[in-house]
């Protein structure tokens, strides 16, 4: 079958107490096999009925998104799990208790009960309750679990605002309900139960600090922060380029802020006198040294808060599109807390482009913003 372009609908809805209308609408559509882009706590998701595999395979012509790369369930409370999962592993009613609704995904065996796309032959199922009045008013509405990637085109940067998701997906979804911003910015935490140990697949809103006291250690996997040298990531997702403004993104990391700023300006120097429109992400505490300079300057937020970057990193990597820089120069944050989350998501938009910012004077031999 043959995805067929639609018309997109888009309505506003209070995100603390959504228009009854509304959401019956947003069921209404998915019950009857449609694509509705809605907010949640992360980010906006698209949403399909998880139980019909017509309307996930649209999600994912809808995307562009890889088939081999499966969907989050979400559903309305832990307990309904049970209708769709045979055998639930014994902590997850305790993290359920502890994390939702909210950030958390959890990964466990089985699954079968869904649509094949939600699980891509995986054998396992990655399921959460969302913490948003509106997501969880539209998935009771539709009266079933919905599976709901990121609403973006795949590869861009997830979206934060109903305006992203009509930038990426107008024409190809039936229904977007606009609930304003959505609150943390990144994505939920993955998190893979199916093993000896539990493995944080993807930082996201819930960090390891907050899963050990639960769980005892939980580990991080290898491609969290993109050192899987070749073998099969667990996590599909994380194989591929995602979150990427249109320019090539450099990411500093390895100094502090005026290190990182230090370095940074340099190479903008030298890329501006080459002619290139260049563009900086920074935070606010470095955001001054870049001005009157003539660069494009982004400011995302404090680097020492991370959860301030973390709201608004996909918008401000989005921003670099509307202002068409040739190359984008980025400062990188401490890995803490939720810095963990917005350090992956950063060093995927930058592919293999990191530059580790020396932090004694040794040379470093510079950045060449086209690849051999
Ligand atoms: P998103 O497209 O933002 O919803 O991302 C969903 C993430 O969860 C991707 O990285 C997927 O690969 C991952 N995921 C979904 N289902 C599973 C699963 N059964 N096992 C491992 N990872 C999964
Ligand atoms: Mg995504």
């Amino acid at each position: 079958m043959v995805f067929a372009a639609r018309p997109t609908r888009c309505l506003a809805v209070d995100p603390m107490h959504p228009n009854a209308a509304v959401i019956r609408e947003a069921g209404n559509v998915l019950r009857r096999g449609g694509l509705v882009a809605f907010p949640t706590e992360t980010v906006y998701g698209l949403g399909a009925n998880a139980l019909d595999a017509r309307a996930v395979a649209d999600i994912f012509y809808a995307k562009g998104r890889p088939v081999d790369n499966p969907l989050i369930v979400h559903i309305d409370r832990a307990e309904s799990l049970r209708d769709y999962v045979a055998e639930i592993p014994p902590v997850v009613p305790q993290l359920a208790a502890r994390f939702w609704p909210g950030p958390l995904t959890l990964v466990i065996r089985g699954g079968e009960k869904f649509a094949p796309g939600v699980t891509g032959g995986l054998g396992t199922v990655a399921v959460r309750v969302p913490a948003h009045p509106v997501a969880l008013a539209i998935i009771r509405a539709a009266g079933a679990p919905v599976a709901a990637p990121s609403a973006n085109a795949s590869g861009r940067p997830s979206p934060t605002t109903a305006a992203h998701v009509l930038d990426d997906l107008a024409g190809r979804v039936d229904l977007v309900v606009d609930g304003g911003p959505a609150g943390l910015g990144v994505e939920s935490t993955v998190l893979d139960l199916t093993g000896e140990r539990p493995v944080i697949l993807r930082p996201g809103g819930v960090t390891r600090q907050e899963l050990e006291p639960v769980l005892g250690p939980v580990e991080l996997d290898k491609s969290v922060l993109g050192e899987a040298a070749g073998g099969r990531p667990r996590s599909p997702g994380m194989k591929y380029t995602h979150y990427a403004p249109r320019a090539p993104l450099f990411l500093f990391e390895g100094g502090d802020g005026s290190q990182l700023a230090k370095r940074i300006l340099e190479e903008a120097e030298r890329l501006a006198a080459a002619g290139h429109k260049v563009g900086v992400l920074a935070c606010e505490e470095t955001a001054a040294l870049y001005r009157g300079k003539g660069y494009h300057l982004v400011v995302v937020g404090r680097r020492s808060d991370p959860g301030t970057v973390a709201a608004s990193l996909y918008e401000s990597l989005r921003r670099f599109d509307r202002l068409g820089v040739d190359v984008i120069l980025a400062e990188g944050i401490p890995c803490d807390g939720v810095g963990l989350a917005v350090m992956n998501r950063l060093r995927r938009a930058a592919g293999g482009n990191i530059v580790a910012v020396c932090t004694d004077d040794s040379p470093d031999p510079g950045i060449s913003i086209y690849k051999p």
